[in-house]
């Protein structure tokens, strides 16, 4: 019997062994709120999230050996849940299968230094619009990604910049959140990622970005849109100092570079230190490897 999977959601996450042999995951009960909001507009039967995040701890349990001790290594957690409504028609699904993939990652950068990446930024492939689902780990959202991501590539891109909107908004870099440190037009300096205004996936990682920072205090925080002419004016003005995406993949990673309308636009991260970005990196670290308890931790 054929069964139509219309529904198809995934969540990402990470577990570390922490110096002390422990292992722990990394604000996983925002993966958990996250993975019920899709399946809820999928209409795919709802689960209890506290129960759902008593098995994966029970399954890292039972896989422990699994989890990489380096810094830097970690164990991806990849829960999936699927529709599969022995059905053909488009319809409400009142069967799924959830299951979670595990699978030790070396780390992304080696050492405590950062690798810049190049972005296309092509206003004609949009990845989100408001109204729609951007702001879900819906599948759907990812297929028709790597055609683009493809095209980047031909013209020698590292990366993809998601840009929206006849004004031509930056919401996101591939599958990361997208950051902007810069001193804003009225002087003041600020970090400035998207609002979530539906086009923006709520990364777990661009939170935690946003909290750190607004615990230092030091500058401000600010969550508004950015077009790419206030980027243009900035970089012409020499206010731009770092450009980042933020994910679980990566946690921080700088941008260099910006293929826009024909024009390499050359963005200043790696001069600037990247002061921010190795700071954001070596914080959320110290958090994810630590041996003393953080409230962002889950403990095996
Ligand atoms: C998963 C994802 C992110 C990052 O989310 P994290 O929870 O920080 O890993 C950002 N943008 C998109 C489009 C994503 O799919």
């Amino acid at each position: 019997m054929a069964a139509a999977a219309l529904g198809q959601l995934f969540e990402g996450m990470k577990a570390f062994k922490g110096q002390d042999q422990r292992v722990r995951l990394f604000r996983p009960w925002l993966n958990m709120d996250r993975m019920l909001r899709s399946a809820q507009r999928l209409c795919l039967p709802t689960f209890d999230k506290a129960e759902l995040l008593e098995c994966i701890r029970r399954l890292i349990e039972v896989d422990k050996d699994w989890v990489p001790e380096d810094t830097g290594t970690s164990l991806y957690v990849r829960p999936v849940y699927i529709g599969n409504e022995p059905s053909l028609g488009v319809g409400l699904s009142t069967q799924a299968l959830l299951f979670v993939i595990l699978c030790p990652v070396g780390s992304y950068f080696p050492g405590d230094a950062v690798t810049p990446v190049s972005l296309l930024a092509d206003p004609t492939f949009v990845r989100a619009w408001i109204g729609g689902v951007g702001d879900y780990k819906l599948g759907g959202n990812y297929g028709p990604t790597v055609f683009v991501q493809q095209e980047a590539k031909k013209r020698g891109c590292e990366q993809v910049l998601w840009l929206c909107g006849p004004d031509h908004q930056l919401t996101e870099v591939g599958t990361m959140n997208i950051f902007v440190y810069w001193t804003h037009e009225d002087g003041v300096l600020e970090l400035v990622t998207p609002p979530l205004d539906g086009v923006i996936l709520p990364g777990v990682v661009r939170q935690s970005v946003l909290d750190l920072a607004q615990s230092w205090g030091e500058f401000r925080v600010a969550q508004r849109k950015v077009t790419m002419n206030e980027l243009l004016r900035a970089l012409e003005a020499g206010r731009v100092r770092e450009v980042f995406g933020s994910g679980t993949a990566c946690q921080v990673c700088p941008v260099h570079k910006i293929l826009y309308q024909g024009k390499q636009l050359h963005i200043p991260t790696m001069e600037n230190g990247p002061e921010l970005i190795l700071r954001l990196q070596k914080e959320l670290k110290a958090i994810q490897y630590g041996t003393s308890a953080h409230e962002w931790m889950l403990p095996v």
